[in-house]
């Protein structure tokens, strides 16, 4: 599928916008439409159903070490600045950029692509921020440019290796920056922290320096003592939370894949150390096996886990699910969640504020008395277990998952094209999307054949029917034909249509979708025969 369709179509259908479009967009920022609301809501709440409120507490899940208990959580953008010294993001959470000299901008090392070109015996690193999919035509133009060639004297451009990223390379001195006319215009890589900076209150000194949350994870963990002593929950438990989530990306890219504001749905599941990780094995599969079941399945999904030298300093074991983008090259794929393994890393942090010397790198600033200026909460995050007498600090693993992301493969996994009858019963191209019924923003179209003989006023009054129970919609204008495509293209699982034989046996046709089945009930049967259909 080539994206373009559905970034189209995404516009068109009122899926996405760009941010403040009107003013020329703000990079990195996206706005869902009517529909796409209706989509992401599904997704957060098949997420939030399946994973906190349809969870039963009283049972094992299958491949479960034991009965566990949910619940969730939903805690403040900004948070005391001690949270980020302690969780590590305030010294560890950046990127590497490098800046360009000639053209000012700043781009994120990793992510700038190229190729080295020679020709008239000089050898550069051409490079490109154009997708994946035409970075090749992009360096051309670029390398012919710089060389002054024609385009019919490309065959004097000897091409050298793969795209490769800058960190690949030696010598950033022959590397023709992205918006460069000569080389050797980018800087050494920096680092760049990517928390977005506020001040809270009218002073503005540097005292009232805040963040805005780059996850929704610490939330979590620096309520652990509250949701212990407020509710009855035990070991093992997981504490939810959706909420926003803002990194200052330093080239946001891809539609929603790369942006500076998104959506995070992360779990936080305490653990004895002792099970803990037979726990990082249920969730592994349990957060894949919930992608497969809403229509994520064959070879564009993937689990991935890390080699033991990607793993941070804390986990003990990080998996990845992963997805096939079509922006992105072939053979590679994209991070949709993360379920990691964190041990007692976070709650340790915000107890003791002393990050572990000898696993962690960071070297916290000391106050003139020598001592850690920044401390934890000197606050008990420990656990006590009532059966066994023990305490210890709990375990967490946690899979963490990002909302945009995960409608973003939805929306990439549905787009399809096929054939399908028209009117006539010509076979003619449609687009559809496949969604699966539970994320589809709209459940059922509802039509009058034609709006004469008091078919609008039956059609209304199905719609009437189904609309307190699911997500339906009433079209009336058009050739039925035109309604059933516009219906198609957004992914409406299921359209009924109220025609000549309804006025005399009071039955209507239901078409399906994908298989363009058409069966008929009773008016009155609508609901149950949709219920049955969704279930
Ligand atoms: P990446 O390596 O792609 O930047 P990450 O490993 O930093 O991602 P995590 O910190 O593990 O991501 O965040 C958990 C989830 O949050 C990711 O799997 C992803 O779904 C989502 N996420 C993270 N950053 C972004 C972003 N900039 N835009 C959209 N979603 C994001």
């Amino acid at each position: 599928m080539e994206m373009e369709k559905l970034v189209s179509l995404c516009k068109r259908r009122g899926f996405m916008f760009q941010s403040s479009e009107i003013y020329g967009g703000l990079n990195g920022f996206w706005d869902y439409g009517p529909l796409g609301t209706e989509l992401k809501r599904n997704v957060k709440d098949a997420w939030w159903r399946d994973m906190v409120s349809g969870h039963d507490d009283s049972s094992v899940p299958a491949a479960a070490p034991d009965a566990y208990e949910m619940t969730g959580l939903d805690c403040t953008i900004i948070m005391h600045p001690q949270v980020w010294k302690c969780s590590g993001h305030y010294d560890l959470f950046h990127d590497q950029m490098v800046d360009c000299r000639e053209s000012k901008r700043r781009y994120r090392y990793d992510q700038i692509r190229g190729r080295w070109v020679e020709a008239k015996g000089e050898r550069i690193f051409v490079t490109t921020v154009a997708e994946t999919d035409r970075e090749e035509e992009d360096t051309l133009s670029r390398a012919l440019k710089y060389f002054n060639l024609r385009s019919k004297n490309a065959d004097q451009l000897q091409w050298d290796g793969k795209f490769i990223t800058l960190p690949d390379i030696d010598d950033l001195s022959r590397a023709l920056g992205p918006d460069a006319r000569t080389p050797g215009s980018l800087t050494e890589p920096r680092e760049f922290n990517l928390m977005f900076k506020t001040t809270v209150g009218a002073l503005g000194g540097e005292e009232d320096v805040a963040f805005l949350r780059p996850e929704t994870a610490q939330g979590i963990f620096v309520n652990f003592r509250n949701v212990l002593d407020s509710t009855r929950v035990k070991i093992p438990f997981g504490i939810a939370q959706i909420g926003k989530s803002f990194r200052n990306e330093i080239t946001p890219r891809n539609f929603t894949f790369r942006s500076r504001e998104f959506e995070q749905m992360e779990i936080e599941f305490f653990c004895d150390p002792k099970s803990s990780n037979r726990w990082y094995q249920y969730w592994r599969d349990r957060r894949m096996r919930w992608y497969v079941d809403l229509g994520l399945a064959g070879d564009r999904l993937r689990l991935r886990e890390h080699d033991p030298e990607e793993l941070s300093h804390y986990s003990t074991g990080t998996a990845d699910i992963e997805y096939a983008f079509p922006f992105l090259p072939p053979g590679d794929f994209g991070e949709l969640e993360g379920i990691a393994h964190r041990g007692d890393f976070d709650l340790r942090s915000h107890m003791e504020g002393k990050l572990d010397e000898n696993t962690c790198p960071l070297e916290l600033e000391k106050g003139p008395d020598g001592k850690p200026k920044w401390k934890g909460s000197g606050r008990d995050l420990t656990y006590r277990d009532d059966a066994t007498g023990e305490r210890y600090t709990p375990h967490v693993i946690e899979p963490s998952a990002g909302a945009d992301r995960a409608t973003l493969a939805f929306l990439c996994e549905a787009y399809t094209e096929d054939e399908a009858p028209d009117e006539k019963g010509e076979m003619k191209p449609r687009t559809l999307m496949k969604f699966h019924p539970r994320l589809a923003p709209i459940k059922a179209a509802v039509f009058p054949l034609v709006k004469k003989d008091r078919m609008p006023d039956i059609a209304k009054d199905i719609y009437r029917t189904l609309k307190p129970h699911f997500a339906v919609f009433y079209d009336e204008k058009g050739a039925v034909g035109r309604r059933y495509r516009r219906q198609d293209e957004v992914g409406t699982p299921y359209c009924i249509t109220v025609d000549g034989q309804t006025l005399e046996d009071n039955t209507v046709t239901i078409r399906d979708r994908d298989t363009l089945e058409q069966w008929r009930v009773k008016a009155d049967a609508c609901l149950e025969e949709l219920r049955k259909k969704m279930s």
